[in-house]
């Protein structure tokens, strides 16, 4: 991002951790960094208006780093290592990858970091707690597994994140986040990121954010601007090979490919595989390490199809993709701008592709209601028998049919509820040690106009290139 605006050095940043992101090859700030970075060097709460892909995690990771130097130790003593940032996110990728970021970022400096989520081993998760860390990244039921064994202490914790509030919430995690804030001193600084805005994400931020300073990258149409939006309108029944000849005949080589449902996924997965497509499936009823090479696979180039659901996508870390296809069209019109802002990042051109079937013109109609775009759907010629000619004759008629119900939209009910992991919201079993009272922490109301701001559902990341091999 070589836009207008300060660089990195105009913040005051330590030299240690301006050098280690200009090893990561960040020229200058993103617009959320440019407006978080000097609030939270400042102490203050904050509320931010951002989703992954922002550089929302640069925006809290580098002011925690800053804060918490001046009293790092090089002490070999866990005693000199305590718990003083814990930052909190829904997902176990997620964590990761926010682990890692803090992890470059410090790496000049004395100060430890380390993650735990759940679905691993314990053991090695408690050495590292043991040996003394300064910021902790977790998600909250691992973490309160950790509290109930007392292999960590969060009494001395100065800097507290919720890192995609929204998230936590939908995942049922709001009983294990007040457990967690109950064992936080009170006098700390806390940060909320969240994407969306709903009256329980206000509720939760007034609860424990303290005269919060409200943040918002302005909501780029970006997709609009670098993603070419393509729906084409495919009868269910061909969508495979639609699939195939969009690879294939695009060359595409590293794609993510939107479908609703986990068994979608892997079914999806293993048919691309039988087509000769490399392709793994990224979702909730995957093991963690299953997922995780998933995942590495893709991020290395050895995996050319990743078909992922839209809560195992959300908060991967994977920019800069030339494509992503939706496969199913989401059943919430706010996934679709989730999904296409995997691509055309940072002024990079992205392809949008969407396959929608006669029944899903219901959900076109919501996305372009959203998007203030229309979406023509456009024909897609394969190479086929009579048999599919036929039916996509057939379809064709239901199809036309469902392109009026675009306008009317009636003719297609659809599920009120999208299917969701389930695996990631598994919820925390209370331990018997761990109370469960309201939060502990009496939060005065947020400063008029500091929260209240209307949902953003499509800030993509503003500005700069990010090194490649993430
Ligand atoms: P995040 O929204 O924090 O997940 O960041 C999205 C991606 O942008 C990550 O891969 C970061 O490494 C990258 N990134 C963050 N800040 C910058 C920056 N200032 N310039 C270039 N890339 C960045």
């Amino acid at each position: 991002m070589s836009e207008s605006g300060p660089d990195f050095s105009s913040f005051g940043l330590d030299p240690a951790i301006l050098r280690a992101i200009s090893e990561q090859g960040y020229t200058s700030p993103t617009p959320i960094q440019q407006e978080a970075i000097p609030v939270a060097l400042q102490g203050k709460d904050l509320m931010g208006a951002a989703q992954t892909g922002t550089g929302k995690t640069a925006g809290f990771a580098l002011p925690i780093l800053q804060r918490l130097l001046p009293t790092a130790s090089h002490s070999m003593s866990p005693a000199r290592h305590p718990v003083r940032a814990l930052i909190l996110t829904p997902t176990r990728e997620l964590a990761d990858q926010v682990a890692e970021n803090v992890r470059v970022y410090g790496k000049h400096t004395p100060l430890r970091s380390t993650v735990v989520f759940g679905g691993v081993d314990m053991h090695p998760q408690t050495d590292a707690l043991r040996a003394g860390v300064e910021v902790l990244i977790a998600t909250p039921g691992r973490l309160l597994d950790h509290v109930q064994q007392r292999t960590v202490n969060l009494g001395q914790v100065q800097i507290l994140v919720l890192d995609e509030a929204d998230r936590m919430l939908d995942m049922g995690f709001l009983p294990d986040l007040q457990r967690i804030i109950n064992l936080l001193p009170k006098e700390r600084q806390s940060m909320m990121f969240s994407a969306t805005f709903s009256d329980e994400i206000k509720k939760l931020a007034k609860s424990f954010l303290k005269d919060p300073i409200g943040i918002e990258v302005a909501r780029r149409n970006s997709a609009a601007e670098t993603v070419t939006q393509t729906v084409y309108a495919v009868p269910e029944a061909d969508k495979r090979a639609a699939l195939v000849q969009i690879l294939r005949e695009r060359d595409l080589k590293q794609v993510i490919v939107f479908v609703n449902t986990k068994l979608g996924a892997s079914r999806l997965a293993r048919h691309l595989e039988r087509d000769g497509i490399v392709a793994a499936a990224i979702h909730g009823d995957r093991s963690q390490a299953e997922r995780l090479k998933a995942l590495d696979d893709f991020k290395a180039g050895n995996v050319l199809a990743l078909v992922a659901t839209d809560v195992a996508a959300r908060g991967l870390d994977i920019a800069e993709l030339p494509a992503v296809i939706n496969y199913d069209v989401p059943y919430n019109a706010e996934d679709y701008v989730h999904r296409i802002g995997r691509t055309g990042r940072a002024g990079a051109s992205g392809d949008a592709i969407t396959l929608m079937s006669p029944a899903e013109t219901r959900q076109i109609a919501d996305i372009e209601k959203l998007m203030k775009k229309p979406l023509t759907p456009e024909t897609l010629v394969l190479p086929g028998g009579t048999r599919r000619e036929e039916r996509e004759r057939d379809d064709h008629r239901s199809e036309e049919r469902g392109h009026r119900s675009v306008r009317s939209a009636v003719r297609h009910p659809r599920p009120t509820q999208a299917p969701v992991d389930d695996w990631f919201s598994k919820p925390y079993e209370p331990a018997a040690a761990v109370a469960t009272q309201t939060p502990a922490v009496a939060m005065p109301a947020a400063r008029p106009g500091a929260v209240a701001r209307k949902p953003l559902v499509g800030a993509l990341l503003g500005g700069g290139r990010k090194k490649t091999g993430a």
